[in-house]
């Protein structure tokens, strides 16, 4: 029986993690839950699952939980905070730490997962682009264990050779859907709202991933997070157009083999595989038929219509805190378009401009990290005012 630490329960990939678990009850528990301000969704998921402890990041709700919790006549422990994430990361009840909190705000809770020798399975992409170097160390020194739980990272991971080592191996290719404005050209773009940009031909995920989806800086944090995970040069890693999303991903080898992990898009696949593995169970995802398909399409992306994924290869290039600094003003760009305040378009702009801005630092430590992310919001905040 696997405990499962679920931090992000309350979103997209929390809930397809539910999903999966609660089609293996027998195999699966639940021992921590957090959210960050959905506290009555929270207390519900406590009901149902009966976790150890639970905590609600935003602190000032922390009442609410701990008295919603006694109401219920629930002996879950209340925790908050970014601390209160830590805890629940290290916390020895459980073997598995479910990494699903969007954007940088996953970061300390995934290296402390990492710290405690933890299985973790990584869907916060941020903490890899933003720390990654430090990450991998973190998880080899401390025996950890990493499941990639983003569709294409998770291919890549059941494509290469098993038991470690690239030999062989000529490239990887991340496969893109293209998002909902594929095709579509830079005058179109400029009028895009919110709500077009959310509206992804594929995949039902987040708002944040769903914008990031859509200007393709989701595929430029997908090649920073390939680099790291899979130890390969930028100039190794491949971005194709998929507009299907059938192929999540592939392995290019030397001797002309080309390896591909094929599914229909559900996220539901790569947690069932991260959670079971080496086993294959259930996921509730249904069998793939070729026939219904018909076709697999392949183009190579336009990079002038969608200029992020050149900017996340450029910060791959400059290496130090660049993968960070890219990362923060893309949260702070994205924020800010979701809130009407910004168009699409002006979203690579402002991250370029943050690039520039904020001055070299190399990646060895998470404080330095963290002072670069913080500067990249400033310098963002206050580019994207300027722009206005
Ligand atoms: P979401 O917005 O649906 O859910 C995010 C979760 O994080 C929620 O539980 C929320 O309460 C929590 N959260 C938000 N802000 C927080 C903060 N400041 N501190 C702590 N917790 C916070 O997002 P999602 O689509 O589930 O994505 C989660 C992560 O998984 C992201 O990093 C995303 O890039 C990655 N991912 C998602 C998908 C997908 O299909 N949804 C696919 C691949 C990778
Ligand atoms: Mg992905």
């Amino acid at each position: 029986m696997k405990s499962i630490c679920l931090l992000g329960a309350t979103g997209s990939i929390g809930q397809s993690t539910l999903n999966v678990v609660d089609r293996h009850p027998d195999r699966f528990g639940i021992s921590a839950l957090s959210a960050h301000s959905q506290v009555d969704a929270l207390i519900d998921l406590c009901r149902r699952y009966r976790p150890k402890s639970a905590c609600i990041v935003r602190e000032d709700l922390f009442h609410s939980l701990r008295e919603g919790l006694l109401a219920a006549g629930l002996d879950t422990e209340a925790v908050a905070g970014a601390d209160g994430l830590d805890c629940l990361a290290a916390d020895p009840a459980s073997d598995t730490v479910v990494a699903a909190i969007v954007g940088a705000a996953g970061v300390a809770s995934t290296l402390c997962a990492a710290r405690s020798g933890k299985r973790i399975l990584l869907a916060n992409k941020e903490s890899v682009v933003l720390a990654g170097g430090l990450l991998m160390r973190t998880v080899s020194e401390h025996g950890a264990t990493l499941f990639p739980i983003d569709s294409e990272h998770n291919a890549i991971f059941q494509c290469l050779p098993q038991g470690g080592g690239r030999q062989g191996v000529r490239r990887l290719l991340l496969t893109a859907s293209g998002g909902p404005f594929l095709g579509k050209s830079r005058e179109h773009l400029h009028a895009v709202t919110p709500e077009q940009a959310c509206r992804h031909p594929k995949w039902s995920m987040g708002r944040k991933i769903s914008v990031d989806s859509a200007t393709l800086m989701n595929k430029g944090l997908e090649v920073i997070e390939a680099h790291h995970l899979f130890d390969m040069p930028a100039d190794a890693i491949e971005v194709v157009v998929h507009p299907q999303s059938i192929v999540h991903s592939l392995v290019d080898y030397h001797d002309g083999s080309m390896l591909a992990q094929m599914g229909l898009p559900d996220m539901r696949t790569a947690i069932a595989f991260g959670l079971s593995y080496p086993d294959r169970i259930d996921s509730g995802v249904a069998a793939l038929d070729l026939t219904t398909i018909g076709r697999l399409d392949f183009l190579t992306p336009d990079t002038d219509a969608f200029p992020c994924l050149e900017l996340a290869y450029q910060a791959i290039r400059r290496a130090g805190n660049a993968p960070a600094v890219l990362n923060a003003a893309n949260e702070i760009a994205v924020s800010r378009f979701l809130d009407g305040q910004m168009p699409f378009l002006a979203i690579a702009d402002v991250i370029a401009a943050t690039l520039d801005a904020v001055s070299w630092e190399p990646a060895d430590d998470l404080a330095v990290l963290l002072a670069s992310d913080a500067e990249a919001r400033r310098h963002a905040l206050a580019i994207a005012e300027r722009l206005n």
